[in-house]
């Protein structure tokens, strides 16, 4: 039978082709802090992520997994929203973001109405898309499924359609389960300077 692959390893296999040693990364949704680990590893000790969440709660997971890996000092983790990463992030990154990864929705394990909002989250993705590096990646993991999440879904595509495609080109990856309320993933690839 043939292996499915999730969207979030999918989101891994993209963004790990961009990243390489020494690069900067974001995770603009902390969670339980599988993305940060995985960028941390990918940008090695020579690069740094920076990591956005909200609720305490996630910046405890997140640090713990990194300390399970002894990956601690390749991170900085933020308690404030993604929409206000240009406050946390050094100048001297601005453009030089090789990724950012967003996981949307709520954290799973925790309150449930602690969701990710679109107006915050189309901010963040803006300031993300203007940090990016020439040839750089931003991933979007959507979650219809739950209320809220639909909306937030269809704005993200509206906005991805939005983008100026001389910069940008988007995709929209949809889960093997092609119901209308599964997860899909939105990619956002910045195209290489063309001179
Ligand atoms: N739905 C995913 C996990 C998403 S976790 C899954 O099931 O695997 C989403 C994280 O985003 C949560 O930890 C939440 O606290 C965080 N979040 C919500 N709003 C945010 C914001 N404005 N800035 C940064 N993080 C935010």
């Amino acid at each position: 039978m043939m292996k499915r692959i999730s969207l979030l390893e999918m989101a891994h296999d993209i963004v790990g082709s961009y990243l390489k040693p020494g690069d900067i990364a974001v995770d603009a949704t902390l969670g339980n802090g599988h993305d940060t680990l995985f960028l941390a590893q990918c940008v090695a000790a020579e690069g740094h992520v920076y990591g956005f969440d909200i609720q305490r709660q996630a910046l405890i997971k997140t640090y713990q997994r990194l300390l399970e890996h002894d990956l601690q000092r390749r991170v900085t983790l933020c308690l404030a929203s993604h929409a206000d990463m240009l406050n946390h992030l050094p100048q001297q990154y601005y453009g030089r973001l090789g990724a950012a990864m967003f996981n949307l929705g709520y954290l799973p394990g925790a309150d449930k109405t602690v969701i990710t909002q679109i107006d915050s989250t189309l901010l963040a993705l803006n300031t993300a898309c203007g940090l990016l590096a020439p040839r750089a990646v931003v991933t979007v993991l959507a979650y219809p499924g739950h209320a809220g999440g639909d909306l937030e879904a269809e704005q993200l595509l509206a906005w991805s359609q939005r983008l100026d495609s001389a910069c940008f080109r988007s995709e929209v990856i949809l889960s093997s389960h092609d119901k209308p309320t599964a997860p899909r993933l939105f990619v956002i690839r910045k195209q290489a300077d063309l001179l």
